[in-house]
């Protein structure tokens, strides 16, 4: 049965209680002792009452005895017996007469007297003897009674138990106040308590600062502790939404990837895929989960995700084929490492598969189109044949190849004679036709596994592997009576083309490709040389002779490069007070730190066809080196006229100089004869145009035409120096200057003489009146 009475279960009320209980225990035992002593004493006196009443009253009632005075006796004892203590007495003489007799209630000592007293005897009967010398006068007895002592020790124990009660009543008072100081102000601190345990940190409640110091420092200690828990609440409540803020933008992460996460546990079964996983692969999520993700590959990646191999997977990009809901499979990349736990046991594998289905469709058509651009680069896009760049490094191949193998093989060169003819006379489109129609030939003739490129604008090489110089030549002939034969048809009619064919064989020729090509173009030149519409096969004799040219070539080709082709200026005088008018450009070139001049090296130039690299790469050189207030004279075939590139670079050089203000006259030789097309009249124009004046170089020899003083009314005419230099000793000499000069005056042009080279032939030349004039007399060429 369970008590209804709930004890105590602080510890302060327990000490509170056991301090109560202790101090009440203490004051009962004090109190009883007190009272049992005081009973005690009581009974002590009691006793000595009796004892004092006999010895006090002893004298008096042995005399009344002896004197017989019962009356005196018994009104002594009337005043005697008042004592309450005294319950009895009797006085009887010596003959045991009752001479005196006092009775009262006879009262027992009271329990509470008797527990007091235990152990006490207590005599009740006290008798005394009178008797003088032997002789017995009377005997007195004294009973004793309880009652005063009984009141006596009553009154101690209620005194005693008041005491007791009145310090019981203290004690709980104090007790209670105690209590009280003690608990009041721990009341606050446990409602704050109560509130925090019910996760109210942050609630209203006021701590009171009361009490003892004790309950004050814990109140103190329990506020800031609480400021400590508010903070650190306050900072996990932060961090927490921060984490949950971080968590929903994770999960709206993962959400919305594009490629899928997934999570495998440790025996490769998917634990979790993202939503992407449905949108990539078909497959439902809730249908997927538990399963093998090996089942999901598609190739033989699955075997990575054997059971066995689980353990060790680190996979970075690696393209995998995955199965979809509809049956195919897609390209997907796959990331995929393992998770170990902090024991470092295996766990599972996450990882991620991105689709690049697009990407490996776009890398195929990337492919593809790089494949088609490459082709486009390394083909001729009007003939569909290998261009130069892919001869070059084919060639280099199939060379090295045959040597290896120590097989021969030889080089055809095909070049169509007079093609610039062609061009010429039917337009450049007719041109391309031809060029097409010769390709198509060449692709027809060519055997199997031979390889054919073209070089360059009328130019074709043929490769003729494990060919000898034998075979090769009988090819090059079969090949060359074909062109010959071939009728190509043009919007214009028929044509017959005629070609030239230079044939060279590795190793004899050359081993090494640009020995080669070099062996193939000498016979090819050669061929040219001879006239052209023939095969040339190379040997010792003109391959010697060729070569000397072909070396000069690539010293005038490395000159250009290297900055070695220099401009110098001779001065253009005003005859009549020496002060030079111009300077015109000449072009020189520095070889192992000699200068050679122009005569040296141009015919080698206009050979090879280096002339309009050498002209343009001087004026440019002029331009640059020259001071601005010079004027200058450049140099420029009027052939070049014809090439539409060297036109462009020309203008482009020509055209910004003299906008800005440079005098520039562009002195026109015609080395060969120059069909003059509306091209070339509107070319020239536009330099015109520009600021540009027009000279025209060596008039009087070559093919220099009256058509073109017509056509173009130069500013100036020079004169072939030849007549100017023989001026002295060649009356026909002197004529034709004066001739050109009148001539020239004529159309309103100015005449330079060339070649003045002494003060005689200088005042000849003024004789006629020309007024200007150049040569080594007035002024040598310079470089600056
Ligand atoms: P040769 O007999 O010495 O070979 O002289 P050629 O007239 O054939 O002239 P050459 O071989 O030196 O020059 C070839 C010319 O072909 C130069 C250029 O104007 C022209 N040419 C270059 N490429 C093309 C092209 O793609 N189409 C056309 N129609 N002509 C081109
Ligand atoms: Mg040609």
């Amino acid at each position: 049965m369970k008590l209804p009475l709930r004890l105590p279960n602080t510890l302060f009320t327990r000490l509170a209680f056991a301090f109560t209980g202790l101090f009440t225990a203490a004051t009962f035992v004090i109190t009883w002792s007190i009272t049992a002593e005081t009973a005690r004493s009581q009974l002590d006196l009691h006793q000595r009452l009796g004892e004092n009443l006999i010895q006090l009253t002893r004298p008096a009632i042995q005399r009344m005895l002896i004197e017989s005075d019962i009356a005196e006796l018994k009104n002594y004892m009337t005043l005697v017996v008042h004592d309450p203590s005294i319950a009895r007495i009797s006085i009887v003489d010596d003959r045991n007469i009752s001479l005196y007799e006092f009775d009262r209630d006879v009262d027992q000592a009271s329990w509470i007297t008797r527990l007091m007293t235990t152990g006490t005897d207590v005599p009740r009967v006290l008798t005394a003897n009178f008797s003088i010398a032997g002789k017995s006068w009377g005997r007195m007895q004294i009973v004793l009674s309880y009652k005063p002592l009984n009141s006596k020790v009553l009154l101690a124990v209620i005194n005693s138990v008041a005491l007791s009660a009145a310090i019981l009543i203290i004690t709980l008072i104090l007790t209670y106040m105690m209590l009280a100081r003690f608990t009041r102000p721990l009341r606050p601190l446990t409602e704050v308590a109560r509130e925090y345990a019910r996760g109210n940190w942050f609630s209203d409640v006021t701590l009171i600062q009361s009490g003892t110091r004790e309950i004050q420092e814990l109140t103190s200690a329990f506020a800031e502790g609480a400021t400590t828990m508010q903070h650190y609440i306050h900072s996990l409540e932060e961090t927490r939404e921060l984490l949950e803020h971080s968590e929903s933008r994770l999960r709206t992460l993962i959400n919305s990837m594009h490629e899928v996460l997934f999570e495998l546990d440790s025996e490769g079964r998917l634990s979790f895929i993202n939503p992407s996983w449905q949108t990539i692969t078909g497959f439902t999520i809730d249908d997927s989960l538990g399963k093998n993700f090996s089942d999901y590959l598609a190739d033989d990646s699955a075997e990575i995700f054997a059971k066995e191999n689980l353990g060790k997977i680190n996979e970075r990009n690696r393209e995998v084929l995955l199965k979809t809901a509809n049956g195919d499979s897609i390209w997907v990349t796959l990331d995929a490492a393992t998770q170990l736990d902090s024991s470092g046991k295996f766990t599972g594998i996450i990882g991620t598969l991105g689709d690049i289905s697009e990407t490996v469709e776009l890398n195929r058509m990337l492919s593809t189109y790089q494949e088609e651009l490459y082709h486009l680069s390394v083909t001729d896009p009007l003939t569909k044949l290998y261009n130069r760049r892919h001869f070059d490094t084919q060639f280099d191949i199939i060379l090295s190849d045959h040597q290896k193998e120590q097989k021969p093989l030889c080089l055809l060169l095909i070049d169509i004679d007079g093609f610039k003819f062609i061009n010429d006379t039917y337009g450049h489109p007719f041109g391309d036709e031809v060029l097409k129609n010769i390709s198509d030939l060449l692709q027809q003739l060519v055997r199997r596994n031979d390889y054919i490129a073209r070089l360059a604008g009328d130019e074709f090489a043929m490769v003729l592997k494990n060919t000898n110089i034998k075979d090769a030549t009988r090819i090059a002939y079969k090949l060359h009576d074909n062109i010959n034969q071939a009728q190509i048809q043009l919007p214009v009619g028929h044509i017959q083309i005629q070609c030239s064919i230079g044939v060279a064989e590795a190793p004899t020729h050359g081993d090494t490709p640009q020995a080669l090509v070099r062996a193939a173009d000498v016979a090819l030149y050669q061929s040219k040389r001879a006239g052209r519409n023939r095969v040339q096969v190379l040997s010792d004799d003109i391959s010697k002779a060729t070569m000397s040219i072909f070396g000069q070539g690539f010293h005038i080709r490395s000159a250009l490069e290297s900055g070695n082709i220099l401009p110098a200026f001779q001065p253009i005088m005003e005859l009549e007070n020496r002060n030079p008018v111009a300077y015109e450009v000449l072009a020189r070139m520095r070889h192992n730190g000699e200068i050679i001049a122009a005569k040296d090296f141009i015919t080698v130039a206009e050979e090879l066809g280096l002339t309009r690299e050498v002209d343009l790469y001087i004026i440019e050189q002029a331009l640059v080196t020259a001071p601005r207030d010079h004027s200058l004279f450049v140099n420029v075939d009027l052939s070049s006229f014809n090439d539409e590139t060297f036109v462009r670079r020309l203008r482009d050089l020509i055209r910004p100089a003299c906008e800005a203000g440079r005098r520039i006259t562009l002195e026109i030789t015609e080395r060969e004869s120059v069909p003059i097309t509306q091209d070339l009249i509107d070319d020239i124009t536009q330099l015109r145009t520009a600021g540009c004046q027009l000279a025209l170089d060596d008039f009087g020899s070559g093919y220099s035409t009256y058509k073109f003083l017509e056509l173009f009314k130069p500013d100036y005419l020079k004169i072939e120096g030849t007549f100017v230099q023989s001026i002295l000793e060649s009356e026909s000499s002197r004529r034709i200057v004066n001739h050109i000069h009148e001539l020239a005056a004529s159309f309103g042009m100015d005449t330079i003489a060339e070649n003045i080279e002494s003060d005689a032939i200088l005042n000849a030349v003024k004789a006629i009146g020309i007024r200007h004039g150049q040569g080594i007399f007035l002024g040598k060429p310079e470089l600056l």
